[in-house]
């Protein structure tokens, strides 16, 4: 699973000075995508070959008003779900009775917790950490979020804290994984049955409540699959637990175990912010994704029209992205899926030799040239796979970081249209000699 750490602290002690920070990096990746509005809650950190999702809770406070209810519950949720938490002090106030409140709550939860003491810099840091051992957390950390001194010690932490455990979903051989995902009553579970054959239903029904995605392997056609169903095995009866146990960190995991994604949206409702921000985590995660636009069935054209128009608006930054108007409630438009699926599994997962990358890179130069930068021309050499699911490039040469996201994004839409890929990202990665 991929590991959750939660940042939690009083509002203003810079929590997101520290996300912005650690997730820097992981930005750089998807800059290029025009129209996506980045996520200043769910980053990614990048250690070594894993990925962990840091959540920012935002302020916690004693008022809780003003803030939706939909807000409130992924912070607890991120609380819940979270492997380690980053609880965050400010330095400059020292410790007052809120810090004191949060660290009791956080003792009541029983997670590992690391005590970051922020915006040390210009003061003397070990007499002022020394203060928040009474917190009877542990052994402060002092740094500068801003600076990012000291950063590498949190780093550090993580991965003493989050031990790297074997992942028994990719050794059982999951065949192509498909991550069925939405807001809660946009009719996942409706597909998940529609998708398995009506035989499967009863298996569901037996779940019970659990709040984590399901994972249910079968074969059709010779071919195994693993659907993965974020809505989880719940009662038809319940229905108003559907809001409460919708987890946003549950379907980023989700995701993050797929080959491709499904992400339904209610057609009816057409494409709210949430939606958009999903879908924007589901492009940084990398993967293959279709967007089901769910409940089309008794639609007029005029909505229709509108629904379509929303996606160009607000979802221009997954361009990339097959869109499938479907009824999971009818069957319409369910059966082409699979296929659709099969060939965005084949994108996500395809092979690239040196040669061929290195050709299409020669030709894209060709046909456009780099840009000048002080007087000197702007060199890419050659180019080789980097990893798959999302198919990555490496390409090499020099000065590659004055590269403009103009010619970046040229490129990676020459290597898509070349390499003929279908419904997936890919990711281009630039190296040149320091
Ligand atoms: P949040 O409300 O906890 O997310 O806090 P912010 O990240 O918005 O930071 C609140 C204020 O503290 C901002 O003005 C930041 O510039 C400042 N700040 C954050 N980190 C540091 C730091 O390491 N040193 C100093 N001096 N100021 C900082
Ligand atoms: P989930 O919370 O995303 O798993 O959503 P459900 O599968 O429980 O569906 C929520 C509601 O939407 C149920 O009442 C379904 O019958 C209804 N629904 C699901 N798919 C469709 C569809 O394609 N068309 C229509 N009209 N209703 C649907």
């Amino acid at each position: 699973m991929l590991p959750v750490i939660a940042l939690v602290g009083r509002p203003n002690v810079g929590k997101s000075t520290l996300f912005n920070y650690l997730t820097r990096s992981r930005e750089a990746l998807v800059a290029d995508y025009p129209g996506l509005t980045r996520d200043r809650q769910y980053g990614r950190i990048k250690r070594g070959e894993r990925d962990c999702l840091l959540v920012d809770t935002g302020g916690i406070t004693d008022e809780q008003e003003g803030i939706d209810v939909f807000a409130k519950k992924q912070v607890e949720i991120a609380l819940q779900e979270a492997d380690v938490v980053f609880f965050m002090v400010d330095a400059r106030d020292g410790l007052n009775a809120t810090d004191e409140a949060i660290a009791n709550m956080l003792r009541k939860l029983g997670k590992p917790v690391v005590l970051v003491v922020n915006k040390v810099d210009g003061i003397d840091s070990n007499t002022v950490t020394n203060d928040f051992y009474s917190l009877a957390l542990g052994e402060p950390i002092g740094i500068a979020a801003t600076h990012g001194r000291n950063v590498h010690d949190l780093l550090d932490r993580i991965d003493e804290l989050l031990p790297v455990v074997e992942d028994e979903f990719e050794e059982q051989d999951p065949g192509i994984a498909i991550a069925i995902v939405g807001r809660p009553n946009v009719g996942k579970s409706t597909l998940v049955n529609r998708l398995l054959g009506e035989e499967r239903v009863v298996v569901f029904d037996e779940a019970g409540t659990t709040r984590d995605s399901i994972y249910i392997p079968f074969e059709r056609n010779g071919q195994k699959f693993t659907l993965i169903d974020t809505a989880g095995m719940r009662r038809r009866s319940r229905v108003s637990l559907t809001v409460e146990k919708f987890s946003i960190i549950k379907s980023l995991q989700a995701i993050e175990k797929a080959h491709v994604v499904i992400y339904l949206i209610d057609a009816r409702e057409g494409i709210t912010d949430q939606d958009a921000h999903i879908l924007g985590l589901v492009l940084e995660a990398g993967r293959a994704l279709i967007i089901g636009l769910n409940k089309w069935d008794g639609l007029n054209a005029e909505h229709r029209d509108f629904v379509k128009k929303q996606i160009e608006m607000k979802l221009s930054f997954l361009e990339f992205a097959e869109k499938h108007p479907i009824s999971a409630l009818h069957g319409s438009g369910v059966g082409k899926l699979f296929d659709v699926v099969h060939t965005l599994y084949d994108s996500a997962m395809t092979d690239m030799s040196t040669p061929l990358l290195t050709r299409i890179l020669t030709d894209a130069l060709a046909a456009h040239q780099p840009p000048l930068v002080g007087g000197r021309r702007i060199k890419l050499k050659y180019a080789h796979q980097g990893g798959r699911n999302p198919p990555v490039v490496v390409l090499h040469g020099t000065q590659t970081d004055s590269l403009p996201a103009a010619y970046k994004r040229y490129l990676m839409n020459y290597f898509r249209d070349q390499l003929k890929l279908t419904g997936t990202p890919i990711r281009l990665v630039f190296k040149s000699p320091e």
